[in-house]
């Protein structure tokens, strides 16, 4: 799906996907098939809405209006190159994004990272359930990342 994003739904606002009030966009697909994953609707790889990354941040800048906008999955990191645009356009416009991902913190790209401004990583393990806020299992990691050096800090709230 070269150029095109996949996406399975949109919350206008949340308190519970990252700090403060945001909005969150839901990529759909996702190949992990966690056991009591919280979103199985947006596991298959098929239906949702799929637009291409300038008409998804075109209806964001209207639909999301602090700019504070939560991407989550199903698991955006399989559009990659799509993700990578999305974040890219809207990074350009000063949304304030955060990303929800199930890869590990070192696998994702740092052209991505260089536009965060919060990321959760790992994979959900439904034996690890988690009191900690904004991650679903113990194992998983949430962390503020500090823009303006050389390259992006990492501090793990
Ligand atoms: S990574 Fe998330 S969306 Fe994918 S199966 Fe696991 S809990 Fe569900």
């Amino acid at each position: 799906m070269k150029g095109k994003i996949r996406l399975g739904g949109f919350k206008a606002s949340s308190v519970a996907d990252g700090p403060g009030i945001r909005s969150v966009l839901f990529f759909q697909g996702c190949e992990r098939q966690c056991n009591g994953c919280h979103n199985p609707g947006l596991q298959p790889g098929k239906g949702g809405r799929v637009l291409s990354p300038s008409a998804a941040t075109d209806w964001l800048v209207k639909e999301c209006h602090n700019r504070k906008l939560t991407i989550s999955g199903g698991e955006p990191l399989e559009q990659r190159e799509g993700l990578m645009q999305l974040v890219d356009a809207l990074s350009a416009l000063n949304f304030d994004i955060c990303l929800y991902t199930g890869y590990e913190t070192e696998q994702v790209p740092s052209e991505i990272v260089k536009n965060l401004r919060y990321l959760k990583t790992g994979q959900y393990r439904k034996n690890l359930s988690s009191t900690k806020r904004f991650v679903g299992s113990d194992n998983q990691r949430f962390f503020e990342i500090i823009q303006g050096g050389c390259t992006p800090c990492l501090r793990e709230i």
